[in-house]
């Protein structure tokens, strides 16, 4: 995705959280379910497409967990490996018992040492205490073809699914994510998350039935979205719900009275969060429409009330 600046982010989290699925999503993410674990967005009914893009709005952080070895040439990461002499190639190893001598630096087969006497087959010193001038390599290997020693095998890996053979200096790597909640927008999402239910709920203590349309034909013949529509006693209620980080405009004010008047309820009530700007408060004013403003879920909610008494 294209960069794009808080604002905009801003605007497009607003309209994932009018999706059904992300709204369930994210209200039980803020229940204590972050980070989510790979497989279990699926859990929790998103896709890993989904929670990619509410990553890029800042929703989440992706924190790199794990990292699997993938197939070069086909992606699998269904794979079975085999230990190979690293001077021959051979897959005929058995374990060795490799000396290491510590003064000159050689590492060989203990029987290479016993051929000698017990002499350094390369500095020619006398083998002295084990421990202080020699020791064993623990867990070294033996070739049964060029009878050389070694360490560690080189590790082949064998593609189950295409039979491609390639190590880990070609393997492609493919990083497991966790998504971590962004915590520093917490207060928006429970609000965006929980703010519908409770108007949903005050209405319905005031006699209102909640549509299960959000979208109204006007006397233009244009089709209006609305956050809530509601009647009562054949009287029909919109709401609509306008947020901004800081103040909600103009434009929000004009736009709602547009819809408003195509369609002509008998009530219409702008939801503004936090608040209006001076501006849109006075325009508000103008075009007689009813406004309800709040910092959170709670005082929007008291205010519609207080309209609607
Ligand atoms: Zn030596
Ligand atoms: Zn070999
Ligand atoms: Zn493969």
């Amino acid at each position: 995705m294209v960069a794009m600046s808080l604002q905009d982010a801003f605007v497009y989290r607003l309209r994932y959280y009018r999706r059904p699925d992300v709204k369930k999503f994210l209200a039980w993410v803020v229940d204590g379910n972050s980070p989510i674990r790979p497989g279990e967005g699926g859990a929790a009914g998103i896709d890993l497409g989904t929670l990619e893009e509410l990553s890029s709005l800042g929703l989440f952080h992706r924190h790199v967990i794990d990292t699997q070895p993938l197939c070069p040439r086909c992606d699998s990461q269904d794979f079975y490996d085999r230990y190979l002499c690293p001077f021959c190639g051979s897959p005929r190893l058995d374990r060795g018992r490799l000396i290491e001598h510590y003064p000159c630096g050689f590492i060989g087969p203990e029987e290479e040492f016993e051929r000698g006497g017990g002499a350094c087959p390369k500095c020619g010193m006398n083998l002295g205490v084990a421990g202080a001038d020699h020791g064993r390599m623990r867990g070294s290997f033996k070739c049964l073809d060029c009878g050389r020693g070694f360490a560690a095998p080189l590790i082949s890996h064998t593609c189950a699914a295409c039979g491609s053979k390639f190590t880990h200096e070609d393997a492609n790597l493919r990083h497991i994510c966790e998504y971590r909640f962004n915590e520093a927008l917490r207060g928006e999402v429970v609000l965006a998350c929980s703010l519908g239910d409770l108007i949903s709920d005050c209405l319905g203590s005031k006699g209102y039935r909640i549509e299960d349309t959000n979208s109204l034909r006007g006397s233009s013949g244009a089709e209006h979205a609305f956050d809530v529509v509601a009647t009562r006693g054949g009287g029909r209620l919109v709401i609509s719900i306008a947020s901004s980080p800081s103040e909600v405009g103009e434009m929000e004010v004009a736009g709602f009275f547009a819809k408003v008047f195509d369609v002509r309820p008998e009530r219409a009530v702008l939801v503004a969060m936090p608040r209006l700007s001076e501006g849109a408060l006075r325009l508000a004013k103008f075009y007689g429409i009813a406004v309800a403003e709040g910092r959170d879920a709670g005082e929007v909610v008291a205010s519609i009330a207080k309209l609607l008494d």
